[in-house]
């Protein structure tokens, strides 16, 4: 079994809030939320960053944008604002090595972040 937290999440090997599956996606509450709603949403493709997305990949990412706007719409806050955030490396903070979007919101956010 792969070491990676967020492949074993997907696959049910880990415990997680699992909000949302398909085939493709899988979307869990953040173990630290940073806001009211904070759900990480994953590729069920192990993808370590960004930095390696290829062309294969795209329909996944943007599947992965349409199903973090439909779970905005089910927290109720499609209406008054949310943020989606995808760190890539050290300094922007990536912690885990599997490419995830962060849904955020419930709070007026701030900007810039930090
Ligand atoms: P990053 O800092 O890499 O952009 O985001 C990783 C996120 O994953 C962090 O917000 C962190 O709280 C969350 N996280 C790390 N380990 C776990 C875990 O085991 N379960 C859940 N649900 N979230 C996790
Ligand atoms: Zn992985």
């Amino acid at each position: 079994m792969t070491e990676c937290i967020f492949c074993r999440i997907a696959a049910r090997d880990l415990p997680g809030e699992i909000v949302h599956e398909d085939d493709a996606i899988v979307a869990f509450r953040d173990i630290s939320p940073q806001a009211p709603t904070h759900i990480v949403l994953v590729p069920r493709k192990h993808i370590p960053s960004t930095n390696e997305l290829v062309a294969e990949d795209d329909h996944i990412m943007g599947r992965l944008l349409r199903v973090a706007a439909e779970l905005a719409k089910k927290e109720q806050i499609d209406q008054r604002g949310y943020r989606l955030v995808l760190n890539c490396g050290a300094e922007a903070g990536q912690s885990v090595d599997h490419i995830h979007l962060h849904l955020l919101g419930g709070r007026g956010l701030t900007w810039p972040p930090g």
